[in-house]
């Protein structure tokens, strides 16, 4: 077998870039934190679920065989990160009259047609969170023996005092620092770092999703799960876990502590966290500032959702990342033009023979470069450097292009299917429209207005056909 490439990923928890060395030899465990399912995942969301499969696509890439797990947290994420407020699903199924089964499976759907949408590779397990609570309850129960929880009114609590060093995710901050610099809503919590591994029913029978436990009835807190389904289905050892830089605060400091009290350690070795999608103003893109668009939303509107790929893939990951109309075009435009390029290139591409001498220094760049910490725009930059390479000739090209598409997932294996803009496709299904009621004013109207965007319709036996 072929020696593994050498990918160096910056790990969150010692500020380094770290060479992965998987647990199991070729084989990675990989756990991302996944949606909470209670509303529509926006673009703001889909960047991190992009990045991660471009990390995954990167180990592929390597020869690593990845075992991907990504959860669907459909129970006990209130509306604060933090133990405060309503269930998200809970909430939503009320004020949207259905089950929470339901909720829970409408915005699963969304969330895995937008996925498709942006070419994401879908994990090999989406587990629930509903379907583990007998292991949470048996992880807790656990903890609980070894001495890591207290009980108060409402729920099991995890004591981070235990901890030694809680918090040190985000640099070390201890239970004491946390409560000098912030005020936080600690009732009965011995520590305000300490957070509910089981919450009590009110009254039981008022909430939809509820169970029996030894501690009472009730239902798992958030953080419990991805400790449980992550140990449940990749093992002891976890060699990256992921997920959006908000993590660091909250989520992910309490998993380790969870990990730490059951297994004697974190099993976690790679931590990796993504940068947030901005506004111009430099605010985070996030559902509490209103409707927010999703990527059918985009191309419901014409945009081509792998152009918003495209974009996501142009700043590093770990890096903020301005979401406006005026990025999402410079990206549809640059992403049409490679595709269009990409598309000569194709054409022309029976007429030559590739010279491996010639692709080997363009191969061995690439590999460097998505090898250290993921660095797509570096990746890009090369890809556009091939594009213009006058020393190359097109089967050149075109088998670098494919090859480096393994990583990008831009689609530029199949160009004929992407190269006609959405917003073009629906003036030709009205077009078409137009036609079969005989309306040929209008008809005549839309092609024109296509011809004035550069497309022309050709009508066949089999229906139409639009040629840039
Ligand atoms: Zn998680």
């Amino acid at each position: 077998m072929a020696a593994k490439g050498k990918v160096y990923l910056y790990n969150s928890l010692t500020r380094k870039k770290e060479l992965l060395k998987p647990s199991k030899k070729d084989r990675v465990s990989f756990y991302s934190c996944g949606p909470t399912v209670y509303w529509y995942q926006h673009i703001g969301n889909m960047r991190a679920y992009t990045v991660w499969d471009v990390v995954k696509r990167v180990l592929a890439y390597n020869g690593y065989d990845v075992n991907h797990v990504m959860n669907y947290t459909d129970v006990g994420h209130l509306t604060s990160d933090a133990d405060e407020g309503e269930d998200k699903i809970e909430k939503a199924a009320k004020k949207e009259g259905k089950t929470a089964k339901e909720i829970a499976q409408f915005y699963i759907d969304d969330f895995e047609e937008q996925s498709k949408l942006l070419n994401i590779i879908p994990p090999n397990h989406k587990p629930r969170a509903t379907q583990y609570i007998r292991q949470m309850i048996e992880f807790i129960k656990e903890l609980e023996r070894k001495g890591y929880t207290y009980k108060t009114k409402d729920g099991v609590y995890f004591d981070t005092s235990k901890i030694k060093d809680y918090g040190i995710l985000i640099g070390g901050i201890t239970a004491e620092t946390i409560e000098a610099g912030k005020r936080v809503e600690v009732g009965e919590k011995k520590h305000p770092t300490d957070f509910a591994l089981w919450k009590f029913s009110d009254k039981p029978g008022l909430r939809q999703q509820e169970w029996e436990s030894p501690f009472g009835v009730g239902w798992p807190g958030w953080h419990i799960e991805c400790s449980v389904m992550g140990s449940a289905l990749l093992g002891k050892v976890i060699d990256i876990h992921s997920g959006g830089q908000d993590h660091r605060q909250i989520h992910h400091p309490n998993e380790m502590a969870q990990n730490e009290g059951y297994f004697g350690k974190d099993i976690v070795k790679i931590w990796l966290h993504n940068g947030f999608l901005t506004t111009p103003e430099g605010d985070k893109i996030s559902k509490s500032k209103g409707g927010l668009a999703t990527i059918k939303d985009l191309k419901r509107a014409g945009h081509e959702p792998l152009a918003v790929r495209y974009l996501y893939l142009s700043t590093h990951y770990r890096k903020p990342l301005i979401f406006s109309k005026d990025t999402l075009e410079a990206a549809e435009n640059v992403y049409y033009s490679i595709i269009e390029k990409v598309r000569e290139i194709k054409e022309k591409s029976g007429e030559f023979e590739v010279r491996d001498g010639k692709i080997k220094p363009y191969m061995d760049t690439f590999r460097k470069a998505i090898n250290d910490d993921i660095n797509i725009p570096q990746a890009l930059a090369i890809l556009h450097g091939v594009i213009s390479d006058k020393k190359l000739n097109e089967a050149e090209k075109y088998q670098l292009i494919i090859d480096f598409d393994r990583v990008l997932g831009l689609g530029l294996d199949e160009v004929e299917k992407i190269i006609i803009p959405e917003s073009i496709k629906k003036l030709a299904d009205e077009r078409e429209a137009a036609r079969r009621k005989k309306n040929w004013k209008k008809a005549d109207e839309l092609r024109n207005k296509i011809k004035r965007e550069g497309y022309i319709i050709e009508d066949t036996e089999e229906g139409y056909r639009i040629i840039k």
